[in-house]
């Protein structure tokens, strides 16, 4: 069977969908192609399972202190059963909801594996699908580094972890301190896992500002995880101990052994298997390679999201997705890409924006630094909140905002108001004559520029 269609979208993650919905209210008869299920890792295997399951931990967390509140709770415990029935029910609606803003699109969904077979067409199953435009947004999968012993049983990656539904491990490695390895570690350590983060660099969360890696190191220490910083493992083994990961920390030997082990060394694009041999895409350190347009080297095949490498993010690929098809349907109307905001939801919250002052000294540009503690800021105290602050970065010249990054309560919201001072070129002064409500946790912006 043959059909025609305007753009096929092999994927159907967050970058996928939203270029489905620019597309077919453009005109443009729309096919998405999708293997698993409409969602993509982010609402299957990412940000909405995670963040689903971080809600019942972080609870269970603050009921360690429930009796200083004044409320009595007795035999605490938590049931991953049900976190997981839940997760499952919350992954649900949210998929009925994009599904239906499909089906309100008139855009086709075909579940399966899409191949591409020649530059205008795509094999699904038994059908051909012909078209002018082709958008790949594949995503990535976990990454299994090199590592002896990956294979073992009870060596997990994020997919696994997050279908985890029996008591809380005792002990947990995680290997990889960026944002999966520290959002499970602080998962776990909220249910009283002991968790140990092996990180090869010489700091956790890496790609962000360096007071920001040391200030969550320590809330991570305070909270029981022993955290091994420019330390590599060698290999894992199993024994009657547990998983026992053989690292070498600074050069020296040493050991940890868990119930458990959890890889989070990064991710690798799903590109096997999406196109025949004819078809020459330009791959680099295996990722697609596109244009500013987000075109490959075939002017009508398109690649945007995880797949093309950048910012791993949902809300990145997702913009990304809609400026593609901004370019094919010949709109000037394009989302900003330059500044994307970083979330990670540990606790506290951690984003982050624009340049750190690390990076204004790489680049050579002077600038003003502005930051306020939020152990002075109210909403903060009155929470329960300890360490954390906002930061501020402007140019020293004209006061234009250039980055931000926090480490508090609500940082991953409050971080959209620092996105649109950089975007919009606002200046310090501009960001202070605005009135902030009390008792927030924002007030601490207005108050890191008095
Ligand atoms: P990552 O790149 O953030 O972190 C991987 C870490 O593993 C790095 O710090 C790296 O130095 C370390 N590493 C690599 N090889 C190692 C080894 N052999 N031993 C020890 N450490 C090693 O990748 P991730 O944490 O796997 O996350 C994958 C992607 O998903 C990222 O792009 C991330 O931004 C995205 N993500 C985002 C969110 C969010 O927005 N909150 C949450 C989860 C994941």
């Amino acid at each position: 069977m043959v059909k025609n269609v305007d753009l096929v979208i092999i994927g159907g993650g967050p970058a996928g969908y939203e270029a489905a919905f620019v597309a077919a209210s453009g005109g443009m008869k729309t096919v998405i192609l999708e293997k698993e299920a409409i969602g993509g890792t982010c609402l299957n295997h990412g940000c909405i399972p995670t963040k689903t399951i971080m809600h019942s931990t972080g609870l269970f967390k603050k009921l360690e202190k429930i009796d200083e509140l004044g409320i009595n709770l007795e035999n605490k415990s938590i049931d991953f059963r049900v976190v997981q029935n839940r997760k499952k029910e919350i992954v649900d609606k949210l998929r009925d909801g994009i599904l239906s803003r499909i089906n309100k699109n008139n855009v086709e969904v075909i579940l399966g594996e899409g191949k591409i077979i020649s530059k205008n067409a795509v094999k699904i199953g038994d059908e051909t699908i012909e078209t002018k435009f082709i958008l790949i947004a594949t995503g990535t999968s976990a990454m299994i580094p090199p590592i002896r012993g990956c294979d073992i049983d009870g060596v997990i990656t994020s997919d696994e972890i997050l279908e985890y539904n029996k008591k809380p491990y005792k002990e947990l490695t995680i290997i990889g301190g960026g944002v999966i390895g520290t959002e499970f570690a602080n998962i776990f350590s909220d249910v009283g896992t002991h968790v140990t983060v092996i990180e090869a660099l010489d700091r956790i969360l890496p790609n962000m500002d360096r007071e920001i890696s040391q200030s969550f190191k320590m809330t991570l220490k305070k909270r029981g995880v022993s955290v091994h910083e420019a330390s590599l493992v060698e290999e894992i083994v199993k024994d009657e101990q547990g998983l026992t990961c053989r690292y070498k920390e600074k050069g020296k030997d040493a050991v940890v052994t868990s119930e458990a082990v959890l890889i989070a060394v990064g991710r690798k694009a799903n590109i096997i298997n999406l196109y025949e041999d004819n078809i020459k895409l330009e791959i680099e350190k295996g990722l697609i390679k596109v244009n500013d347009n987000y075109q490959t080297v075939y002017p009508n095949i398109y690649a945007v999201g995880d797949v093309i490498g950048g910012v791993q993010l949902a809300h990145a690929a997702a913009a990304e997705g809609k400026n593609a098809v901004m370019h094919i349907l010949g709109s000037e109307d394009r989302i900003d890409t330059k500044v994307i905001p970083s979330c990670i939801y540990t606790t506290p919250e951690i984003a982050s924006v624009g340049i750190t002052s690390d990076d204004a000294k790489r680049q050579n540009i002077k600038v003003i630094t502005k930051k306020f503690p939020m152990l002075a800021n109210g909403k903060t105290v009155l929470s329960g909140m300890d360490r954390g602050y906002v930061k501020i970065i402007a140019d020293e010249n004209t006061h234009k905002v250039l980055g931000a990054q926090m480490m508090c309560g609500r940082a991953t919201d409050m971080i959209s108001e620092l996105t649109l001072a950089i975007v919009n070129e606002l200046t310090l002064e501009d960001i202070k004559k605005v009135i902030h409500p009390h008792p927030t946790f924002s007030e601490a912006i207005k108050d890191a520029l008095n």
